[in-house]
């Protein structure tokens, strides 16, 4: 084993769990560092408590004399639980949050200082964030970008600091983070939602998208991560041959966690819980050293921040108990990927999850009315909804046979497809209102019961219905989940108010009456739903042929996935609902094709060092050994030696032949590389790493995998996928 290898594995064989003290149960702390409700009660004056209230609820603003009172309430709260500083949060569109502190001490003079917090301060900042990304749109307007306070997530410490969350936007109001367009796009389709409930209950006033990620990520020791360059600067593994024992025994699954893991995920869960994240399910994943987390679902923009924070906890914790966590799609080939699944619902006001199939005829037509039109807003908008699940290292995960593929179909279980096959036979022709009534009752009927048998989930669709939810399961574990949900629910406002006009003008012929009417328009759209409804085993290629004689898309790559966004009717989708504008569309456009080339970049430079730098010297070593030993094998046994030496003679040509692959494919990507940065066009920038780049990684891989399994363990210098995956 090399020395570097060796003292890896050697210190993580050393480690033991870390105690994690517990004292309190969970609910006492839940939430203990939120400035949530309770603490507002105790903090705020009754006018200040209101003002937020109203603006979480109803979306009002907050005036700038209330925001004095809230921010000096908010500082000594924050004070009394030891916070010294604050900072506003927010999420650029790097992927990570952003933060920049500062302290609220003061000096006023005559050597004296104070704590300071002014309402100013809580609600807006100008942050020097020049270097975040913003596709053009800081340059052609204005060079300032802005954050701006958003009560509808609650501020909270984290270590000594107080967080509030914000947006952030360019001096001309351009979104320049994930929150902005996200928020928008819930608003939107709570407008839409709510017209659409007040024909079954005239008291609904708002309607909320509720979000619950699964969080599915790697634990890596830290000593036998940083011995790999490529986990240190990609996240993942570019090469290493696989180990003989994978994730075919299914043993991990489901499994005893191992004690590190359990008292790092304890930690996690300690501080999640004071952070108010409502982490409740922990388990092992399907391949080894895999875990997942999920918390009870929540508002969405409430649960894209906490998913937001707790990647970044999952970072800071990890550190302390010597893992390296990773949360890439694919940080090893041969075994699962990691996602994130986001499960998504509406609900109301009055208490109803608008999927959730009610006990009446009547809450069950507004089921079906939602069910619906999701399915049919996905059947329209589902390149859409593939590119924003689009990613460089998602890449490797969609349509690689183990995680839901680059189609875009909706899954709804046996039962359900019963019920709309049943719903749009009902009326061949015209019924009278009587006979409709009755059929109506009948099928709408049928629901309640079959939804509790939900045995039939299929693992392999990208969208699935789940009970009372639809799983959108495509997207990636190292995703921003703003960017799936504000276009699944900008796709749903837009259909619900293409189907508010529908059945109104229905209603307003006078030909039909409300109900009659709504289910006449769902009885057409179960008719022109079809093809994104596939209940079959989505990683199959008789799939993939099925797909593409409906018409469905299958981008498997991001930057063809990525075009869509700026489609003409794309841009128009965005801007009629006031989620983006033309500008805005095209700046993310432009990020994520530069991001995408800039990833393949990195990897791809990571791959050609540790191939020219680790592995030929290596094979090189390895090589003048054998033929020391051929030589060798000629004095003592002269012309015999051809025989002795067969197998040695054979490895010595077989290691250069590999060697001189490995040289020409890592000068052929360099060209590459150099060719791709040539052009000044983004979109054939991401295309050439796309087609000629990073198809070389293979190659290159395959030959430096080879030389794994050849070569003297002893001299490998890099740390092996059994050490990496099999040490607990
Ligand atoms: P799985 O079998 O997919 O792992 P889990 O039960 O672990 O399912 O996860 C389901 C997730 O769905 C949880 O995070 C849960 O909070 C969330 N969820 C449940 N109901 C809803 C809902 N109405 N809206 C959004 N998310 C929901
Ligand atoms: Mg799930």
């Amino acid at each position: 084993m090399s020395t570097l290898r060796f003292h890896a594995v050697k210190e993580s064989l050393k480690r033991v769990p870390l105690k994690v003290e517990e004292t309190k149960r969970r609910s006492e702390v839940f939430g203990e560092n939120v400035f949530n409700e309770t603490a507002m009660r105790q903090y705020l004056t009754k006018g200040a408590l209101a003002s937020i209230m109203a603006a979480v609820g109803k979306g009002t603003k907050i005036d700038r004399f209330i925001a004095d009172h809230i921010s000096t309430g908010m500082k000594e709260w924050a004070i009394s639980k030891g916070a010294t500083h604050y900072t506003h949060w927010f999420q650029p569109l790097t992927g990570a949050t952003a933060e920049k502190h500062d302290a609220f001490f003061e000096t006023i003079g005559g050597g004296l200082a104070i704590e300071k917090f002014e309402g100013n301060q809580l609600v807006q900042q100008e942050p020097d964030a020049s270097s975040f990304p913003h596709g053009g749109i800081r340059n052609t307007f204005e060079a300032r970008g802005y954050t701006a306070w958003d009560p509808t997530s609650p501020a909270f410490i984290y270590g000594t600091t107080l967080c509030i969350p914000t947006v952030f936007v360019s001096y001309t109001g351009e979104a320049l983070d994930y929150k902005t367009p996200l928020l928008r796009a819930l608003h939107a389709v709570d407008n839409a939602a709510v017209a659409i409930c007040k024909y079954f209950d005239k008291n609904v006033k708002k309607v909320s998208a509720s979000l619950g990620w699964e969080q599915e990520y790697f634990l890596i020791d830290k000593a036998l991560a940083t011995s790999r360059p490529d986990i240190v600067l990609t996240g993942r593994t570019l090469l290493g041959h696989s180990p003989a024992k994978g994730q075919q025994l299914d043993d991990h699954y489901f499994g005893t966690i191992p004690a590190r893991a359990m008292a790092y995920m304890r930690d996690i869960e300690n501080e999640c819980m004071l952070l108010g994240i409502p982490v409740k399910t922990r388990h092992n994943e399907v391949a080894p050293n895999q875990f997942e987390l999920a918390p009870i679902y929540e508002e969405a923009n409430l649960a894209v921040d906490h998913n937001s924070l707790l990647m970044d906890v999952m970072q800071k914790i990890a550190k302390r108990h010597n893992f390296t966590v990773l949360m890439h799609e694919k940080p090893f080939a041969g075994v699962n990927g990691s996602g994130k699944h986001n499960n998504w619902s509406l609900s109301t006001d009055t208490g109803v999850n608008l999927l959730s199939p009610g006990k009446t005829p009547m809450s069950n037509l507004q089921f079906l009315t939602f069910f619906i039109n999701t399915i049919k807003a996905v059947q329209t908008h589902e390149e859409l909804l593939r590119a924003a699940i689009a990613s460089a290292s998602n890449d490797h995960r969609l349509g690689a046979n183990e995680a839901p593929p680059a189609i875009i179909s909706v899954f709804i279980g046996e039962q359900l497809t019963k019920v709309l096959e049943e719903l749009e036979s009902v009326t061949k022709g015209k019924l009278s209102p009587q006979e409709k009534t009755d059929l109506k009752l009948n099928v709408v009927g049928k629901i309640p019961e079959v939804i509790l048998d939900n045995t039939d989930r299929n693992r392999t669709s990208p969208f699935a219905f789940t009970g009372n939810k639809f799983e959108f399961r495509a997207v990636g574990s190292t995703a921003n989940c703003a960017n799936p949900m504000t276009v699944l629910n900008t796709i749903v406002a837009k259909q619900l108010i293409d189907f508010k006009v529908e059945v109104d003008a229905l209603i307003d012929k006078k030909t039909m009456k409300k109900d009659d009417a709504i289910f006449n328009v769902l009885r057409e759209y179960i008719k022109t739903s079809k093809e994104i409804l596939f209940e079959g085993n989505g990683y199959s290629e008789a799939w993939e042929k099925e797909a593409k004689k409906r018409g469905l898309s299958n981008n498997k790559t991001t930057p063809e996935a990525l075009k869509v966004k700026v489609s003409k009717s794309s841009i128009e989708l965005f801007e009629r609902l006031g989620v983006m504008n033309k500008v805005e569309s095209e700046a993310r456009y432009e990020i994520e094709m530069e991001e995408y080339s800039l990833h393949t970049q990195i990897e791809s430079r990571v791959l050609g060092d540790i191939a020219r730098n680790h592995v030929v010297p290596t094979a090189v070593r390895y090589q003048n050994i054998l033929i020391e030993n051929v030589t060798g094998l000629k004095t003592i046994y002269g012309d015999k030696f051809k025989r002795l030496a067969k197998e040695q003679l054979a490895l010595i040509e077989e290691i250069s032949e590999h060697i001189e692959a490995i040289n020409s494919l890592v000068t052929k990507m360099t060209e590459a590389r150099k060719s791709c940065n040539k052009s000044i066009d983004i979109e054939k920038k991401a295309e050439g790493y796309c087609t000629k780049v990073k198809p070389l990684f293979e190659d290159i891989r395959y030959h430096c995998d080879k030389l794994e399994i050849m070569i003297d363990d002893e001299l490998w210098p890099l740390t092996k996928y059994r050490e990496l995956l099999f040490t607990k």
